[in-house]
């Protein structure tokens, strides 16, 4: 990987030493333009001619994503971020009255308030799966935990508050002996971690564009495994998602486009699309092993500051670093650490309550790395730190 070229492509990096790619990356320069001259053009042209102009290239971003997460171009939905396509995806599901959902304890905010609501809508049992003494989803409770009643697990793979890598792939194994739905929130993978859909064996997978994957904000897609498409009936359709076929009748677009809806924001799309091409050209395995590598370096050297305590978890870690500091809250140090050009984030209890609370924490420092960040950089960041605590 050739770091320097990949930083001169990325004008961010003169700024900023940006640790906060869980939140949303330095987009490269290419992505940038291609949102910014998108929007020229419709500026100039018109948004409907010349969405018709570039009516190729755009469609070209199912084919793109899909050979990226290993799945066919019908199975993908354009979807304005994270949430909506995870959502469009829950909600598709035909739950009735005692039907089991199972999922992580680092489950996302977003999801479990879906489940709580779904609860309450229609009497279905919500059951965490514990997690193994590395703090990882546990393979084998999982195992223990299936019946024929579950009607879905549903999985975050990198939650949003710590180094935690779900073992997405052995939980695929387990769901593929049961009939039941798998339903993974790739949000912080897809970008990050080699993503396969076909190796994870989900029936539906959303992602979002602006974190690992350095898109623009407001971009996002959903998978949804072919197979089951048919017996996912969105929650809302319109007139792009579904076809208004008589006065009295209409008919559901039968591939994952029945998740989308009509208005799209096209400069983005343009946008994610050069994003997933730009980090298929870097290779992702390669991407990976990069920010592990970086990941661990900063985790060996904050363990090494006094009143740190490094509150990752789990076998495998990932780009995620989190840590707190005795006598010293998030805020504070995102708003030091901001004042001396370093961008960070935070991340409370209100958005991963059921592993937060279980490890008595309320809140956590998070630096999230990505391949761009440097040795030079952690350096720089350690330095800072501890002139912070001092
Ligand atoms: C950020 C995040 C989301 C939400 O993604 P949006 O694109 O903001 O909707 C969902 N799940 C996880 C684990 C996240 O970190």
């Amino acid at each position: 990987m050739d770091i320097d070229k990949l930083r001169k492509e990325t004008p961010g990096t003169k700024n900023v030493l940006h640790f906060n790619n869980a939140g949303a990356s330095l987009m490269p320069r290419s992505v940038s333009d291609a949102v910014i001259n998108y929007q020229r053009e419709e500026s100039l042209w018109g948004g409907y001619e010349t969405a018709n102009k570039y009516r190729q290239s755009i469609n070209e971003t199912y084919d793109v994503i899909a050979n990226f997460i290993n799945a066919k171009p019908t199975e993908i939905a354009l979807i304005e971020n994270a949430t909506v396509a995870w959502n469009m995806a829950f909600w598709a599901i035909d739950f009735c009255e005692g039907d089991r959902i199972l999922t992580s304890k680092a489950e996302y905010a977003s999801n479990y308030i879906s489940y709580l609501k779904l609860k309450k809508e229609v009497s279905v049992k919500v059951e965490v799966i514990p997690s193994d003494n590395a703090g990882q989803t546990s393979v084998e409770a999982l195992e223990q935990l299936m019946d024929d009643r579950v009607k879905l697990i549903s999985i975050t793979h990198i939650p949003t508050n710590s180094g935690l890598v779900n073992p997405i792939e052995e939980i695929g194994e387990i769901a593929h002996s049961y009939s039941c739905l798998y339903l993974v929130d790739a949000c912080q993978s897809v970008g990050q971690y080699p993503i396969n859909v076909q190796k994870i064996g989900c029936d539906m997978l959303s992602a979002t564009g602006r974190k690992y994957l350095r898109g623009p904000r407001g971009t996002g897609f959903l998978y949804v495994n072919k197979d089951v498409l048919a017996d996912l009936t969105p929650p809302f359709v319109d007139l792009h998602a579904a076809e208004w076929t008589s006065s009295g009748d209409y008919k559901i677009r039968n591939d994952a486009r029945r998740f989308e809806n009509w208005e799209m924001n096209y400069a983005g799309i343009l946008g994610l699309k050069e994003a997933v091409s730009y980090a298929n050209t870097i290779g992702i395995t390669s991407i990976w092993n990069r920010i592990v590598g970086l990941a661990e370096e900063l985790r060996t050297k904050l363990i090494e500051l006094p009143n740190v305590t490094v509150q990752d978890i789990g076998k495998t870690k990932g780009g995620l670093v989190t840590f707190t500091v005795d006598g010293h809250s998030t805020n504070e140090i995102q708003k030091e650490l901001h004042k001396k050009g370093i961008n960070i984030s935070t991340s409370s209890i209100k958005s991963t309550r059921l592993d937060m609370e279980e490890r008595n924490l309320t809140e956590v420092v998070r630096a999230s790395i990505h391949y761009y960040n440097t040795r030079q950089e952690i350096e720089q960041f350690i330095i800072t730190l501890s002139t912070i605590l001092d």
